[in-house]
C-alpha cells in the first residue's frame, strides 16, 4: 500500500502548492530549470527545490510566495478536474458516518476523479481493502492516476470497470459508499454484499433523489431507517476589526444518507 511520507526538503518531481501574496493557490510539479511565470516576474523552480516545506520564495521582482507540500484539501481543490468531486467538507463526515475503520473492506462507486477514494484508502489503511466500481473507462484511468499521484501505488486498491447497478461481486463487505445518480438500484446488491451491521452510505445532490433512496431502503427491509443530513461549512473572515462570516459561501453540495444492514 502506498502512503504519504512527506519529509525532508522539497524535491524535483514533487507536486507543490504555491501561495501568492493574496492567498491564491497554484499546484505545480517541480522541474529543474523551469520558471513559474507571474506578473511580478519569474519564480524559478530551482529556487524552490531543496528548500524545506513552508518556505518563503521570491519572484524576480520581489513578490513573496509561500511553498508547501499539498495537504489533501489543497491537492483536491487544485486538481484540474473533469468530473465533479466530493468536497473535503463532505468527505470528513462521510468517513465518520460510514464509520470507515482500519482493516475495513469497502466498496465505492464511482471513482470519478478519485478524491473520496484517496481518503477511503487512508482510512482503511494497509490492512484494509478498497474496491472502486466505475462504469466509464476514462474515469477509471483518471481516478487511478489521481490516487497514485497522491498516495503512490496501493496494492489494496482495485478498480473495476463495471456498472454497479448490475451487482456487487464482493461478499463480507463492511461498508458501501455510493456517489452516483441512482443509488436505489444498488440497494438489493448492497444487502447481499454487506456483513450484518454493515453500512450503506449515499451522497445525493437533490431532495427527489434522497426521497427515492429512502423509500427504496425502507421497501425491501433489511436496513435500519436512514439518517439524512447535509453539511454546512461557513468560513469566517478575521482581519483587523472585521470578524464575521464571509459574505459568499458554497451553500449546497449534496445530502448524506446512511443506514445499517440488519441481520
Ligand atoms: N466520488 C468521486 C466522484 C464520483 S462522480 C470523487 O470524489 O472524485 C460519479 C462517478 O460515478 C462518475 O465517474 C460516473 O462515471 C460513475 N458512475 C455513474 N453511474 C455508475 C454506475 N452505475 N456504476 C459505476 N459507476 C458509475
Amino acid at each position: 500500500m502506498g502512503g504519504r511520507k512527506p519529509a525532508g526538503p522539497l524535491r524535483a518531481g514533487e507536486e507543490v502548492i504555491l501561495v501568492d501574496p493574496k492567498g491564491e493557490e497554484r499546484m505545480i510539479t517541480l522541474s529543474p530549470g523551469k520558471p513559474f511565470g507571474t506578473h511580478k516576474g519569474n519564480l524559478l523552480h530551482d529556487d524552490i527545490i531543496g528548500k524545506p516545506d513552508g518556505s518563503r520564495v521570491w519572484t524576480a521582482m520581489g513578490a513573496q510566495y509561500r511553498v508547501f507540500r499539498p495537504t489533501f484539501n489543497q491537492f483536491v481543490m487544485n486538481l484540474k478536474r473533469h468530473a465533479q468531486i466530493i468536497y473535503p467538507k463532505d468527505i470528513g463526515p462521510i468517513l465518520l458516518w460510514a464509520d470507515i475503520f482500519p482493516g475495513a473492506t469497502v466498496v465505492e462507486a464511482g471513482i470519478g476523479w478519485g478524491a473520496l477514494a484517496i481518503k477511503l484508502l487512508e482510512a482503511v489503511g494497509p490492512a484494509g481493502r478498497l474496491v472502486s466500481y466505475e462504469v466509464r473507462q476514462d474515469f477509471a484511468s483518471s481516478g487511478a492516476r489521481t490516487v497514485e499521484r497522491f498516495l503512490g501505488t496501493c496494492g489494496n486498491h482495485e478498480i473495476k470497470v463495471r456498472d454497479i447497478y448490475q451487482g456487487i461481486e464482493e461478499r463480507d463487505v463492511d461498508r458501501v459508499v455510493l456517489d452516483l445518480p441512482e443509488p436505489w438500484h444498488v440497494v438489493p446488491h448492497a444487502a447481499e454484499a454487506l456483513v450484518p451491521g454493515g453500512i450503506l452510505l449515499s451522497y445525493l445532490p437533490s431532495t427527489l433523489q434522497v426521497k427515492q433512496m429512502v423509500d427504496m431502503v425502507g421497501e425491501g427491509g433489511g436496513f435500519t431507517e436512514p439518517e439524512v443530513f447535509e453539511v454546512i461549512h461557513r468560513p469566517w473572515h478575521v482581519k483587523g476589526q472585521s470578524v464575521r462570516p464571509v459574505q459568499w459561501m458554497f451553500s449546497h453540495s449534496a445530502f448524506l444518507i446512511s443506514c445499517r444492514k440488519l441481520s
